[in-house]
């Protein structure tokens, strides 16, 4: 029997054609028509007062930290449990990532444990809404409010999430997205960043731009660009833009038939949590995901190795996740936690939690998936 990968990068119809399109053009480079098409895509997805395309959401955030202004000497709180570039785009500022304990149902950033990271030097807060599954935001700007700290959305899994009706991307100072291979929607490297304060929009686009004032050059407003501050070569080009437009089309299609893989998976391991052997994931009501992804939690490190060791013997990758941040070497260097102790519930999660494959070609194989996982659930 083949292998089930646990993700894979699928094509929703228009992509070969734009691509062409593209290359029979002459403009391969960023901010052409396929890209502004994009970007018209998003800002009516998504009404931010702009929308900038990255090549990744890595990149996003560190366009998003370069515009917080964050420096040496300053902090920001963010989950251990997340990807290395949310701690990278931080340290890279100069400044010190401060890791804060999820919320064990959600896995998502605790408000209480961001609050009790806050010192004076602290300036900004990066949530995470890990799994699609956006975070308890209106908590988070509470306590960014009352401390006067900027709040980074990290919605690279979250693309066409909501939170009390609202998209995940809208809900914080800044928000990036991540059309990486392994997200619901992707262009194989790439991303965007909503600049969600009008007051940001013309720093944003000059930073996007190598900090240069190329946007009013080409408007007419100025007769040359030249270099105005901080900034990058943050723009993807015209060839990933092809392939994200013809994604983004087809982007509700696809979170619909994630979703309901997503549904399945959780219908079929039901009964084994109130048997006990494994916890699902928990998706607040006020929520709604984006079927990106789809875990369990077993009841034991050992367990979730038993599980991952069972299922590559059925020839099926499950792969965990996150190495917590303040564990890691990088962590250790750069970052810390708020009193340099452990952060118990995000080491329990990491050490039990296993991934499912999640992709839309699995609907004719997903049976096979359930049928060895509950098997090996039963026997541990
Ligand atoms: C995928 C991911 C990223 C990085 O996305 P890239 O586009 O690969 O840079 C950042 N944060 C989280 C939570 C992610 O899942």
């Amino acid at each position: 029997m083949a292998s089930i990968q646990f993700s894979r990068a699928e094509t929703c119809g228009n992509e070969t054609a734009y691509l062409a399109d593209v290359l029979a053009g002459g403009q391969f480079a960023s901010h052409g028509p396929f890209s502004q098409r994009c970007t018209a895509w998003l800002n009516s997805a998504f009404g931010a007062p702009a929308s900038l395309l990255t090549q990744s959401a890595t990149a996003g955030l560190e366009l998003a930290t370069l515009l917080t202004g964050v420096g040496p000497g300053d902090e920001v709180v963010l989950p251990s449990f997340t990807f290395v570039g949310c701690a990278n785009a931080i340290a890279l500022r100069g400044a010190t990532p401060v890791f804060a304990d999820v919320d064990p149902q959600t896995l998502n950033l605790d408000p209480a444990s961001v609050e009790a990271a806050i010192t004076p030097a602290t300036r900004a807060i990066m949530a995470v809404h890990y799994a699609g599954v956006p975070c308890a935001m209106d908590e988070i700007n509470a306590v960014a409010r009352r401390f006067g700290l900027w709040v980074i959305e990290d919605a690279a899994q979250a693309f066409l999430s909501q939170y009390r009706g609202r998209p995940a991307g809208t809900l914080g100072d800044l928000a990036v997205f991540s059309f990486h291979g392994t997200k619901n929607v992707t262009c194989g490297e790439g991303g965007a960043l909503l600049v969600n304060r009008p007051e940001l929009v013309d720093q944003a686009d000059s930073a996007h731009r190598n900090g240069t004032d190329k946007t009013a050059f080409e408007g007419g407003q100025r007769a040359m660009y030249t270099w105005m501050g901080l900034g990058s070569s943050f723009a993807p080009s015209e060839i990933s833009a092809a392939v994200l437009l013809a994604q983004l089309e087809r982007a509700r299609a696809i979170t619909e038939q994630r979703r309901m893989l997503w549904e399945r998976y959780h219908q079929a391991f039901a009964a084994a949590e109130r048997a006990g052997r494994v916890r699902r994931p928990v998706v607040p009501d006020d929520t709604m995901h984006n079927g990106h992804l789809y875990y369990l939690l077993t009841p034991t490190e050992a367990a979730r190795d038993n599980f991952i060791a069972g299922m590559r013997r059925a020839g099926i990758v499950t792969p965990f996740h996150y190495v917590p941040l303040h564990t890691a070497p990088g962590g250790r260097t750069y970052g810390r936690t708020a009193d340099s102790g452990p952060l118990p519930r995000t080491e329990h999660v990491a050490s039990r939690l296993v991934r499912l494959p999640l992709w839309r070609g699995v609907a004719e194989i997903q049976n096979r998936v359930i049928e060895t996982g509950l098997d090996l659930l039963e026997r541990f």
